[in-house]
């Protein structure tokens, strides 16, 4: 081998996580007959979040990259907690973010006679027994970490009268709770996953699928092994809580002499500021902190799509945070970061404005109104200019103006000139106060000369304001989203609280009467947008034509930049 080409070698294998290289040293050695196949097998019990697109990218990215295929599974095994709601939003959220199954969408379900079958093989075998313990009792022969486990008084019954009283379970003859089916492995193996594991549980529950078919549904570690196993697949990728239960996952499919994939862990994604346990998130919907599943503010799929994140921000970001082994928490700013990066290309820029204070320009003459031109998209050379009106009476920020302004204070103020951005400057004549002494309006002289916002003699201004104008802007409501949580780890709560104690009081603030440009008119919802100035913005479900709603999708400041420009100056 030439020394470039082990340099190329040694690069690829540095590019890839360590999962890929295990793929793609499997497709060197023909280990899986040049196949590749993964899943994403969600619980249909509540949405996707971020923490799942993380798992989704993983799974779909590496069919993707190595021509293989990855399976979305349905992991429907306890029917008491799963809901057809799920099962269809999570076929939306993953194919908006951008993957596709190609026709291999399967049901957990689908398999319970197959897994049933399997069951009584393992029966036949001796490795699997009716056991009349009580969950109570169950637990306590378990044994813990430090103490050894006790054989179950029902261990050495004979596999006839295990497969009478395990055919009797299915037809239904028993209570629930009264029986289980499990696995005959070690009551003082040092790993707990392997002290006789139950297999089957009796509940007569109907399925949202099977309906009332079966009265026994297969536990966790048992179904999913034997679902990877039927599917095919080749790479069962989960996170690390799984590590120990590897050994139970390689026992059934060894015992069974069954198709056998690779069990590989990866550490599963946290966020600061965010809770991403769905029985978490479960309480804020169920207990009305939130909007439902879908409010903007929870880190859902649904909830980031109406908030205005794009698909490619979520993949991009899940391609930067990579994955390997070891449990930590990820900085949102990141994520924000992403979502920046992406809106800042993609977005065409308007003007807004979100808490109006009006001027009037005295010597602008009366009813004249011109269409000056503004660029879409400074970013984008494709995107074009449009043409923003202009007239005597116009909004700019509140917060753009003081009257009494400190020494940083570059905007407006009175006897200050400032540029109105694609119009002209204007220069502040007099302030009008109300009976409170709270300023209502501004009056400006504007300079003809400086039309599209250069002055021909060069003088210069230190600062550029947005504006609309007040006859021509649309009404709207802005919604302003901060994090759900206060704190870097919610669940970091004082003793005798929980997560919820650290909500945000002031996650959301609603500006019911900003004005935005008349170019707004009919956005649809899901359209996004730089309101120049103040940050990205996405124009919510619950906008109409009479009454436009837009959600702060994430402010303009990157605190995420800044950490890098200072890690790079080190
Ligand atoms: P929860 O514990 O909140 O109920 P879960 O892991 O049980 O979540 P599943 O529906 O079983 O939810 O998850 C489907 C897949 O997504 C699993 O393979 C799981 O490992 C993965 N996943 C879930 N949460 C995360 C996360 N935070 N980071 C990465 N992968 C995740
Ligand atoms: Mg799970």
């Amino acid at each position: 081998m030439t020394n470039t080409k082990q340099n190329n070698n040694n690069s690829e294998k540095e590019r890839l996580d360590f999962i890929r290289q295990i793929v793609a040293e499997d497709l060197k050695t023909n280990k899986w007959d040049g196949r590749v196949v993964t899943r994403f097998p969600p619980e249909p019990n509540g949405y996707l979040h971020i923490g799942h697109a993380k798992s989704i990218c993983l799974n779909f990215g590496i069919a993707a990259e190595f021509a293989g295929q990855c399976h979305l599974r349905f992991d429907d095994t306890n029917p008491t907690k799963e809901e057809q709601e799920y099962i269809d939003s999570i076929i939306e959220d993953v194919h908006w973010l951008g993957w596709d199954w190609e026709g291999h969408l399967y049901y957990g379900s689908d398999y319970f006679e197959q897994m049933y079958e399997y069951a009584v093989q393992l029966i036949k075998k001796g490795k699997a027994y009716v056991c009349d313990l009580t969950a109570e009792q169950t637990r306590e022969y378990r044994g813990t970490l430090t103490k050894p486990g006790k054989d179950s008084p029902y261990r050495n019954r004979s596999v006839e009268e295990n497969l009478n009283l395990f055919e009797r379970m299915k037809a239904g003859e028993f209570p629930d709770g009264s029986r289980t089916l499990r696995a005959k492995i070690d009551m003082s193996a040092p790993n707990l996953n392997m002290r006789d594991p139950v297999m089957y549980r009796i509940l007569h529950a109907a399925h949202p699928r099977t309906s009332d078919k079966w009265c026994i549904y297969p536990m966790y570690d048992w179904a999913h092994g034997l679902e990877d196993s039927i599917e095919r697949i080749t790479h069962s990728i989960c996170t690390l809580e799984f590590e120990n239960h590897r050994p139970l996952y390689d026992w059934f499919l060894e015992k069974l002499d069954a198709y056998h994939p690779q069990q590989i862990e990866f550490a599963r994604l946290n966020l600061t500021y965010t809770v991403m346990s769905k029985r978490k998130l479960l309480k804020l919907v169920q207990e009305g902190h939130v909007a439902g599943w879908a409010d903007p503010r929870m880190p859902t799929i649904c909830g980031l799509r109406r908030r205005g994140y794009s698909p490619q921000a979520i993949r991009e970001f899940c391609r930067r945070i990579g994955v390997n082994k070891f449990n930590s928490t990820v900085d949102i700013a990141l994520l924000e970061h992403c979502l920046r990066e992406d809106l800042n290309k993609t977005s065409p820029r308007v003007m807004a404005v979100l808490k109006p204070l009006k001027v009037v320009i005295d010597n602008y003459p009366e009813g004249q109104v011109e269409e000056l031109e503004a660029i879409n998209n400074p970013e984008d050379p494709n995107a074009g200019v449009r043409k923003v009106p202009f007239s005597g009476e116009l909004y700019i920020e509140r917060d753009d103006f003081m009257e009494e302004p400190p020494k940083k204070f570059y905007r407006l103020a009175p006897g200050r000139e400032v540029r109105l951005r694609y119009a002209y400057f204007v220069t502040c004549t007099d302030v009008i106060k109300d009976e409170n002494g709270e300023v209502v309006e501004l009056h400006c002289t504007y300079d003809p000369a400086t039309r599209g916002g250069d002055a021909p003699d060069g003088r210069k201004v230190k600062s550029t304001l947005h504006w609309v104008s007040a006859g021509h802007a649309l009404e709207a409501q802005v919604r302003l989203y901060d994090h759900l949580f206060t704190k870097e780890n919610p669940d970091d709560a004082v003793e005798g609280e929980d997560f919820k104690s650290n909500l945000n009081p002031n996650s959301l603030e609603i500006l019911a009467s900003c004005r935005v440009e008349p170019s707004l008119a009919g956005a649809a919802p899901g359209s996004r947008y730089q309101f120049e100035r103040l940050g990205y913005f996405c124009v919510d479900p619950d906008s109409s034509d009479s009454k436009l709603v837009f959600n702060r999708t994430v402010s303009l400041r990157d605190p995420w930049a800044k950490i890098q420009k200072a890690q790079k100056k080190k």
